[in-house]
């Protein structure tokens, strides 16, 4: 079965877990979101045009919106979080041999690195940042910092990412964007934000995105995550870099034609969406507060900041791989990320899912 997502197993993933098609509850990322009655009706009903040509009026309508709600000034509306991250890294600049900086563990230099390369000639120089995982003002100095040897290496662009994927989907703080944002200014860069799950920070720490949205130059968010939408993702950015965003995304070859169809799935997400991502924050929590009980020392629950829960089962001699595996088995789906296992809430999971999950969990360490 492709798309099981365990990195870091070569050779395991593939046969060891491919017994099981279906979950019967799914927390392996908020990606595996099935779209909603009321989406699959707007969807049907959907108005569309051609969107190469500007003319679909559902897809300008969710960009209009999402323009809206993150004060960016303009939107496109794009297949996936790494056509939206591609377009937004190469729109600062024309051309190729670039040298981007942002943290080592950041999902445009891990899972999208070979992307950048390839699309744009995009390199990275990374730092290791915050101990829960963001970029720091420390990091940001760092990174712009000419190297002495060897001149070429001068940076073109800082990447933050919000909420931070790899490391317990902690929010960043406003207030060291607002200091990254001085270091990068004093350096003349602009800033990129990969806020493939910004509205989940929003919801957590109880302001708008535009919060940080404000201090960067452009951003991206998916509508395909916690938000509930079966496909697509946003760049946003000044109306001045659009035109060249729209290149790119017909560059890439992603300039899809009726895509209303999607975009009015898109627009229950992004209208209704950002509503309810607390609900998955407390149902993470919920887990969270359960394994640290089932395996003192695995989780610390105050870590979990949004909907992402990070287990080291290790503490009790149990293999993260092998937690995994004896969750399939019991219909629950989860991912390995570095050693831990990983647990994502979204709009699919409700009470009785997570029900389900710590029997799982406690059937398994019996
Ligand atoms: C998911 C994700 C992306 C990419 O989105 P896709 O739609 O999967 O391409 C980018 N950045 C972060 C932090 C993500 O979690």
């Amino acid at each position: 079965m492709p798309g099981w997502g365990v990195p870091g197993v070569p050779g395991r993933g593939e046969d060891r877990l491919s017994a099981v098609s279906a979950f019967r509850v799914d927390l392996r990322s908020d990606t595996v979101t099935k779209p909603s009655v009321a989406m699959r009706r707007a969807m049907a009903d959907a108005e569309v045009g051609d969107a190469w040509y500007g003319d679909d009026p559902s897809v300008n309508e969710l960009q209009e919106l999402a323009a809206e709600v993150t004060g960016m000034g303009s939107a496109l509306y794009v297949a996936t979080g790494t056509m939206a991250n591609q377009i937004g890294l190469a729109s600062h600049f024309g051309g190729k041999g670039h040298l981007v900086g942002c943290l080592a563990h950041a999902h445009v230099a891990t899972t999208e690195v070979a992307t950048s390369a390839a699309l744009s000639g995009i390199s990275y120089r990374t730092a290791p940042g915050h101990e829960r995982g963001w970029m720091t003002a420390l990091d940001a100095r760092a990174l712009v910092e000419p190297d002495s040897f060897y001149d070429v290496e001068v940076l073109d662009l800082l990447a933050v990412e919000n909420t931070v994927g790899s490391a317990q989907g902690s929010v960043m703080p406003v207030e060291e964007l607002r200091q990254i944002r001085k270091v990068a200014e004093q350096a003349g860069l602009p800033i990129h934000m990969d806020g493939a799950r910004i509205f989940n920070a929003a919801a957590a720490a109880g302001v708008p995105v535009t919060d940080w949205t404000t201090e960067v130059g452009t951003m991206m968010f998916c509508l395909s995550k916690g938000l509930g939408a079966p496909v697509g993702s946003v760049f946003c950015g000044p109306s001045e870099l659009i035109r060249e965003a729209r290149r790119l995304w017909i560059l890439f070859g992603g300039a899809w034609r009726q895509a209303g169809i999607m975009a009015a799935a898109g627009l229950i997400a992004l209208r209704e969406g950002p509503g309810r991502l607390h609900e998955d924050h407390a149902r993470a929590r919920r887990i969270a507060d359960a394994m640290a009980e089932l395996i003192p020392g695995s989780i610390d629950p105050r870590s979990v900041e949004t909907n992402m829960v990070f287990v080291d089962t290790e503490v009790s001699g149990l293999a993260a791989i092998d937690a995994i595996e004896r969750l399939q088995a019991l219909g629950v789906g989860a991912t390995l990320i570095g050693k831990q296992v990983r647990m994502v809430t979204h709009v699919d999971i409700d009470d009785d899912a997570v029900g389900v999950t710590l029997d799982a969990w406690a059937s398994i360490l019996g």
